[in-house]
Parts: C-alpha cells; sequence; structure tokens
C-alpha cells in the first residue's frame, strides 16, 4: 500500500490512512513519501548558495512541521517520545549535510539525493507511531538500510530488481514472523556500494511497485485523494466518469502523458509479476477504484480515457532530404538527449523533423541543435504553447473507425492540429493542437465517446 505526502497533510489525515492499514488481516507492506511539500522545501534551499544561520531556522521548520503532525496523531506518550527521538535523530543528519553544503559551496548530485531522501526518512517515522498507537506493531524503515537496489543514476535512478528481492524479501518475512508492519520510504534507494539514489520526482509510486514486484504481491494499491483513473480530468469535462478497469498499457500511456494519478514508471515493475494495481481513494476507501491489469480483461468499445499535456513545444529542424539521409534522426535525437531534453513524440517528413519536447526545454535544445547546424540542418523552428491529447483504448487495437471519430470530433471544433502519431501503441493516440484550444478539443473528444453517459 502506497501513501503520497497529500494524504498525510494534517494529523487527521494521518490518522484517516493509518486506519486505512489497520484495516483487514492481510498481511501489508506500507510505502509512503514525504509529508506534503517537503521534498519541494529540500530542493528549495539547496536552489541558492546559504548562510550557516539559515541552516538552523529550516531544521527548525522542519522539526516543527513534524513533531506538529506528531501530536495530533499519536496520543500514547511513550510512542510519541520515541518518535520524536527518532525525528530529532533523522534531522541531525539533515542537518550536518546541510552544512556540507553550505561549507563547501557546492552540491554534487550525490549531496543533492541525499538531501532530498530525508523527507521520507522523517514521515515513515511519523505514520509508523500512528499505526503503534492504533495498536499496530508498525516498524519505520528506511529504503537504504532495508535493501531497494538501484542503478546509481544520481536524480533518476531504476531499481535493480533481482538483487532488491534478494536483499528485502528475507527482512520482510522475518517481521511479518514477528507480527510487525513495516512501513518503507518511497523514493529512493541505494547502490550496490551504499549510495543514496532517488527515484526522480513523485518516484515514491515506484518504489512501492518495486517493493511489490520483489515480494510478489497479491496486489498493489495507489492510495490518492481522487477515485482513480477518470474518462477525462473532471476539472475540465465535468461529465467525466471514474474507470474501473485499465490495461497496463492504457495506465502507462496515460500516466505518461498527463494523467496526474499515476507515476508513469510504476507500471513496469508490476507488470512483469502480473501484480494487480488499485489506484483508490483515502476518502472513499469502500469504492473498488481503478484496477490495472493485464491486457484483454474488458472490451470497451470506443475510447477509454483522454489526457492531456500542457506546457509543451514543437522543435522542427528543416533540411532537404532530413528524411532519406541516414543518421539525421539519431543525431538530432542524441543531441537532445545529451542536453538532458526529453523527447515526447517525433515525426518525420521528406523536409522537416519535429520533436515535441516541453516548453521549458526549448533553450537548452536550441543551444544544442545550434551546435550542430551544418550538414542537413537548414534551418530550425520552434513552436511554443502546444498541447498534447493522449486518446486511450485497449479498441484502438480492434476496432475501426475510432480515429476517424476523433479527428471528426476535432475538426468540428474547427481545431487544426498540428502532429499526430499512432500506430506505435496498439492503445493509444495522441496528437498536439495549440494550447488555447486543448480544453474545447478535449470537450468535443469526450463528448462524441461519453455522451450517453453524462
Ligand atoms: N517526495 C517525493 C517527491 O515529492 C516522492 C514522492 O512524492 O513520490 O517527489
Ligand atoms: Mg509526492
Amino acid at each position: 500500500m502506497k501513501f503520497g505526502g497529500s494524504s498525510l497533510k494534517s494529523g487527521e489525515a494521518m490518522k484517516r490512512v493509518c486506519k486505512i492499514i489497520a484495516t483487514g488481516d492481510e498481511l501489508k507492506v506500507v510505502v509512503v513519501s514525504a509529508l506534503s511539500g517537503v521534498t519541494e522545501e529540500l530542493i528549495q534551499f539547496m536552489g541558492q548558495l546559504r548562510r550557516e544561520d539559515e541552516i538552523e531556522a529550516f531544521i527548525k521548520g522542519m522539526e516543527d512541521k513534524h513533531i506538529a503532525l506528531l501530536r495530533e496523531s499519536v496520543s500514547s506518550e511513550t510512542v510519541r517520545k520515541e518518535a520524536c527521538a527518532k525525528i530529532k535523530d533523522k534531522l541531525t543528519r539533515l542537518e550536518r549535510a546541510l552544512y556540507g553544503f553550505v561549507y563547501l559551496e557546492e552540491l554534487t548530485p550525490r549531496t543533492q539525493d541525499i538531501i532530498q531522501s530525508l523527507g521520507e526518512r522523517l514521515s515513515v517515522v511519523l505514520v509508523a507511531a500512528t499505526l503503534q498507537d492504533m495498536g499496530v506493531k508498525a516498524v519505520p524503515i528506511d529504503a537504504d538500510e532495508l535493501g531497494i537496489i538501484t542503478d546509481g543514476v544520481y536524480g533518476g535512478a531504476s531499481a535493480v530488481l533481482d538483487a532488491t528481492a534478494k536483499n528485502i524479501c528475507p527482512r520482510i518475512r522475518h517481521m511479518f514472523d514477528r507480527g510487525e508492519t513495516p512501513v518503507i520510504t518511497g523514493f529512493f534507494g541505494r547502490t550496490p556500494e551504499g549510495h543514496v539514489t532517488i527515484f526522480g520526482r513523485n518516484g515514491s509510486d515506484y518504489s512501492a511497485a518495486v517493493v511489490a514486484n520483489a515480494l510478489n504481491a497479491d496486489s498493489l494499491e495507489i492510495w490518492k485523494d481522487v477515485d482513480g483513473f477518470m474518462s477525462v480530468d473532471p476539472k475540465i469535462v465535468k461529465e467525466a466518469v471514474p474507470i474501473e478497469t485499465l490495461s497496463y498499457d492504457e495506465a502507462a500511456e496515460l500516466s505518461y502523458f498527463g494523467a496526474q494519478v499515476l507515476h508513469p514508471r510504476t507500471v513496469e515493475p508490476a507488470r512483469m509479476k502480473n501484480i494487480t494495481i488499485y489506484v483508490k481513494n483515502v476518502f472513499r476507501p469502500e469504492l473498488r477504484g481503478t484496477a490495472i491489469k493485464p491486457s484483454g480483461v474488458q472490451k470497451v468499445q470506443g475510447i477509454k480515457s483522454i489526457s492531456f499535456m500542457k506546457n509543451l513545444a514543437i522543435i522542427k529542424i528543416y533540411g532537404a532530404g532530413a528524411g532519406y539521409k541516414t543518421g539525421v534522426i539519431s543525431e538530432i535525437s542524441s543531441k537532445l538527449t545529451d542536453a538532458g531534453v526529453n523527447i515526447y513524440s517525433a515525426a518525420t517528413s521528406q523536409t522537416c523533423v519535429a520533436f515535441l519536447i516541453a516548453k521549458n526545454d526549448v533553450p537548452l535544445a536550441q543551444r544544442a541543435l545550434e551546435a550542430s547546424k551544418r550538414g542537413v540542418i537548414e534551418r530550425i523552428e520552434t513552436v511554443e504553447d502546444i498541447a498534447l491529447l493522449c486518446v486511450v483504448g485497449e479498441g484502438l487495437g480492434y476496432e475501426k473507425g475510432i480515429a476517424a471519430r476523433v479527428f471528426t470530433a476535432v475538426a468540428r471544433e474547427g481545431v487544426s492540429v498540428n502532429m499526430i502519431s499512432a500506430g506505435a501503441s496498439l492503445v493509444a493516440y495522441h496528437f498536439t493542437v495549440d494550447k488555447k484550444d486543448l480544453e474545447r478539443t478535449t470537450r468535443a473528444i469526450h463528448n462524441e465517446f461519453f455522451h450517453q453517459a453524462g
């Protein structure tokens, strides 16, 4: 079971989460993120040169935030005292790391990961203490200490699944034998040599999937403050309907292309072991939420969901023969990748190669490509304020005419489409429109496929 920071905002919220954990008699492993806002604060603190006295105030702020929550969620004096001591230990660790950063005026990727990991190291203490207060034998554990192993890529590591399983299975089994419930930090692991490495922002969902994979769990529950996946963002289309079942592919596409429900990397470790992922709402635990399973489970006519991303840009690289000269795409994409620019989609024609990237990455991309502006590249153009829509459904793979319905709905709105990608995935189409047209395009497509439901 994984719980995110936004479900742990107050003492009341913390108790709500812990009641869910304490209910039922299955064996459970809990994975949690940092309290809401804490990772952000850590990153911001590292964002500029700091004076020594700023550290003290920062640590005090962190302490107050965590201790205040502890007071609200735990009534037993003994439990509270023990948790307080643990929190202070971890804050000492944070303080020392911050002094290192301030004195050395140096911030290596390794240091950044160590500092960012502190949010989770603190939050597990609170969750475990609240559970203990309810009579559950909960034990807080740090993922590095437990043995979640990573490939060592600072800032965006992947887990090494077999090594992780080897480390954590015996430990967890031992805890189960003693009637204990492990509460594990999300977001990071360590290299085989012991260096802390994070999985990237919002990586706790992925941590939970890694743990589920290692333990061959029966199911993985990702608890949120929404009912699960919806047919579209209800903030934009109020007729949005909840989705009961998604295939792994559908969930992965939606998550990668903007649905904020699940971290896109969560699906992979679960899929490898055929583990069903349930996305559930902490406010309505009785609801089933969305189940994510192997494909073919629920054939639905039409589409299941629409997701979108807002702040994108298209970078167009013109040059005669860009389409047939060998190595053009690979050269450009490796330049972009080396510069740290993520490519969301690509399309090519004879005279132009177009890449879809984040709007924020435009200056980086321009610099990277400017340097290699020779040979085939004649001219580079960027189109900003682009939005991407992703239409998902297993039906796209076997039912005829869905694309026609999607694009007819778009055309009826008088919206023009700039880039289309179809066929790469059997379960998704995506295409881009100008950002200003995003909302009405989304509504038009939703209406085309779901108006009977609304
Ligand atoms: N606390 C981390 C973050 O804010 C990881 C997570 O929330 O999943 O990115
Ligand atoms: Mg989070």
